[in-house]
């Protein structure tokens, strides 16, 4: 997992008013619809860029979409994360492969806000009382939505409209 990623969730969860351990961990299999008892479920989507492994070829979406589950037990709380694969659109000899999203550090703070909103209201029971907003960036992304190049897409998850 991504050290800027664990980095930046430590610091937002040492500023809980709680002595709870939390811990963040990637599940490439995470599901909404396989969310077992005492587990919640929370989606957001956020900037960010994808690099093929295959060609040099580069893109960014305005909504790569991330997926966690958390649960809060006996003082131990867990986190796990999976980051929404895209593939890229260039022709290739072979299929090229889905790739992870990178994103830079101010989106990785403003979705671990969100995910630490979510942990107060629904592991802490916390009314939060203001909405938590974001902006979205306003950096141009290419192109419309390719379904078949999206994970979350194959996965019935995602919000993108083709
Ligand atoms: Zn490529
Ligand atoms: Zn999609």
């Amino acid at each position: 997992m991504n050290v800027n990623w664990v980095r930046l969730f430590n610091n937002k969860v040492s500023d809980l008013e709680y002595s709870d351990h939390w811990n963040i961990i990637k599940d490439d299999n995470l599901l909404p619809s396989r969310s077992p008892t005492g587990w919640n479920f929370y989606k957001t989507s956020s900037f960010a860029r994808f690099h093929c492994s295959t060609c040099p070829n580069k893109w960014a979406s305005a909504k790569a979409l991330i997926i966690f589950s958390m649960r809060l037990q006996n003082g131990e709380g867990e986190v796990k994360v999976r980051f929404c694969k895209q593939q890229c659109r260039q022709n290739h000899a072979v299929e090229a492969n889905f790739v992870e999203p990178v994103f830079d550090e101010e989106n990785i703070k403003q979705v671990l806000n969100r995910l630490i909103a979510k942990i107060q209201q629904r592991c802490y029971h916390e009314s939060i009382g203001k909405r938590t907003t974001w902006c979205e960036s306003n950096v141009k992304v290419q192109g419309p939505h390719e379904k078949k190049h999206c994970e979350a897409c194959k996965l019935g998850i995602c919000t993108e409209e083709s």
